[in-house]
């Protein structure tokens, strides 16, 4: 059986002490040793921030894309490759700005892999400046009277695309971040999972202690019932987002199993003529 650390390539990361991402990258570990991945089964795909680096620091295969594209990249390599467990990794900047139109087409399309966003609620790699994710009021250099923009909801997003699964973490409850992060692997289609994972250097209101104080957990609700659509909704609606577990999950088919065909197998192995469709092009 693995352990967490054979998933480790022994770099050290170059994130602050106390950064929230140092425990997205051990729960991701901790989760593929639950499920006795093995490493050249699995590819890590990160966007650009702090975030991103996390892809530079797994045994496992890796790319560290351009920003905003980690999704673009991992649906092509899932795509080709459908044997492998595909992460994309990315930070809130990444994935609900720049990059939010594959967010949605990604979530919409269903194919079977995770995707993680490490949400600090800021900027962090470019010194602490507002993102499409911090409060209103937030005051940062860039909005030093406070942001007046209110701030995307990531989970709402995703269940208005069609998720097929969404779920938040807390980095400091890493036992339920792996359990959800292994859960995320293992559901068959497209797994939307937000962390709030603090940027303890530059964003002082969103910190620990604060979501300590202001999380539920959907666990310890018996009333939650996360294959119910309009439950999860309200959830979503009574809790202004701040939450971790599981809200929602159904057994919508992935993409693999709607294609015609040969179901399931990698494009490269498949007899395809594209010949015509260069002639098409070339037109
Ligand atoms: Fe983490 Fe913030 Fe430091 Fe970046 S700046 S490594 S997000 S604590
Ligand atoms: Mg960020």
């Amino acid at each position: 059986m693995p352990n967490a650390m054979d998933y480790s390539n022994n770099s050290t990361p170059t994130w602050c002490p106390g950064c929230g991402d140092f425990s997205v990258l051990r729960s991701i570990q901790t989760a593929a040793a639950h499920l006795a991945i093995a490493p050249h089964q699995m590819a890590v795909i990160s966007g650009i921030g702090c975030s991103g680096r996390i892809s530079g620091y797994l045994n496992v295969y890796g790319f560290h894309s351009i920003h905003g594209r980690a999704l673009p990249v991992a649906q092509g390599i899932k795509l080709v490759n459908p044997e492998l467990t595909v992460i994309a990794a990315g930070g809130d900047g990444d994935g609900f700005a720049i990059g939010t139109a594959h967010t949605v087409h990604a979530i919409r399309r269903n194919i079977d892999m995770t995707y993680v966003v490490m949400n600090n609620q800021i900027y962090g790699l470019t010194k602490g400046h507002t993102s499409p994710l911090s409060t209103t009021g937030f005051v940062t250099k860039s909005t030093p009277y406070g942001s007046i923009e209110a701030p995307i909801k990531p989970g709402m997003i995703a269940l208005a695309s069609g998720a097929t699964f969404v779920a938040q973490g807390f980095s400091a409850y890493q036992e339920q971040l792996v359990e959800i992060l292994t859960r995320a692997i293992l559901h068959k289609g497209f797994s939307f999972v937000n962390v709030f994972s603090p940027c303890v250097t530059f964003n002082k209101t969103n910190t620990y202690q604060w979501f300590r104080e202001h999380l539920v957990n959907l666990d310890e609700m018996n009333s939650h019932d996360p294959h119910d659509f309009q439950s999860a909704i309200n959830r979503y609606i009574s809790t202004d987002g701040l939450f971790t577990g599981i809200l929602y999950e159904n057994d919508d088919p992935d993409y693999y199993s709607k294609l015609p065909g040969e179901r399931g197998t990698s494009v490269v192995h498949q007899d395809l003529d594209i010949s015509n469709q260069f002639d098409t092009l070339m037109q």
